[in-house]
């Protein structure tokens, strides 16, 4: 996946940590979920208390981290960062929770892939902030009970079908990151390019806008890239010539599609007769899981018309034959 963060190089981690907006106020799109946290956290200041439990999920490179960093310096507390698959013990959380100042953060990236043990830990520290630990084995062993400083657990998952009940329960703020309109998507390049100190012309913005699949992190990474082909080959501007000639040679779809996206319609048109087919079908055919075919990929191709969900499973629609120069079964499809 294009936008996977695991695929970044250490480099652009860092140029990616350069283009995040640090304050709520820069932080674009997602209206509803902001003017819910500015809330929660003018409340949560105001009685001196940390914030709610808040999990963010959602595919990837669409502001959970950032949004997850802009909660933290709104709070005006520090942020603990680690993963499901770092913390392999109830030791590493108990270290970690143990290091916590009032009403810090932790945030908890791909929350989905923490394991059981771990994960009946922190049912407690979540919900009366204390943790039973047990020392020693055998006849000695014994739980001894830390009280924890009172915290905020923010977790972040592309996969939230994997969260278990007892979990989600436990998060009061549960807030879903929708893909961002083409226009969104221009005033986050437009703010991107002035960083980078990058010329970018309003047609050129509008057409990476249109070709990023809805994501910032895609966006951002076209914008580089395409900064790339202005320089060499051109005065350094960023104009829709070059721009074009460039989402041409990086092999970019016209519609944004990533390599999968495009696997799966034409799945469905050869193997399947243009659908209906059934999630699990599709997913087999074209080797992933199920659940990230449904949580990860269609909710974009359903968004975009490409798909539709019917009683009888996916189909397509005659924008994805169209979009892959087939001609649609007559009387068929929409
Ligand atoms: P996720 O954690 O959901 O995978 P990130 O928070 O890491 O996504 O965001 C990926 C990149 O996209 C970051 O460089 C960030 O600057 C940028 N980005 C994401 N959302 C926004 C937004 N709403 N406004 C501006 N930039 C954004």
């Amino acid at each position: 996946l294009q936008s996977d963060p695991a695929h970044l190089s250490a480099v652009e981690k860092e140029l990616e940590n350069n283009l995040r907006p640090k304050e709520i106020n820069e932080f674009a799109g997602q209206p509803q979920i902001i003017e819910n946290l500015r809330i929660f956290i003018k409340a949560a200041k105001i009685r001196g208390e940390a914030l709610d439990h808040v999990l963010f999920h959602g595919p990837p490179g669409l502001g959970k981290t950032t949004l997850s960093r802009i909660v933290a310096h709104e709070m005006g507390v520090q942020i603990k960062e680690t993963s499901g698959p770092v913390i392999e013990k109830p030791g590493d959380l108990a270290g970690l929770l143990t290091n916590l100042q009032p009403n810090d953060v932790l945030f908890i990236d791909e929350i989905h892939r923490l394991s059981t043990v771990v994960e009946e830990y922190l049912y407690a520290a979540m919900e009366d902030y204390r943790i039973d630990i047990m020392i020693d084995s055998g006849p000695n062993a014994r739980s001894i009970q830390i009280a924890l400083n009172p915290f905020t657990l923010i977790g972040a998952t592309t996969r939230s079908g994997l969260l278990t009940a007892p979990l989600l329960s436990r998060f009061a703020i549960k807030s879903r990151l929708e893909y961002y309109s083409a226009q969104t998507l221009e005033g986050i390049l437009k703010r991107s390019a002035k960083l980078l100190q990058a010329p970018l012309l309003p047609e050129a913005a509008a057409e990476i806008a249109r070709r990023s699949r809805g994501t910032p992190r895609i966006a951002n990474g076209l914008l580089r890239r395409v900064r790339d082909f202005a320089m060499v080959l051109n005065d350094g501007t960023l104009d829709l010539g070059i721009t074009q000639h460039a989402l041409k040679a990086l092999n970019v779809d016209e519609h944004g599609l990533d390599e999968m996206d495009n696997r799966i319609l034409a799945t469905i048109i050869e193997k399947f007769k243009g659908g209906p087919v059934g999630l699990t079908t599709i997913a087999t055919a074209v080797g992933e899981e199920p659940g990230t075919l449904e949580e990860v990929y269609e909710p974009f191709l359903i968004q975009e018309g490409f798909i539709q969900r019917t009683p009888r499973g996916r189909e397509v629609t005659a924008k994805a034959y169209e979009h892959l120069g087939k001609k649609p079964k007559a009387g068929n499809h929409p």
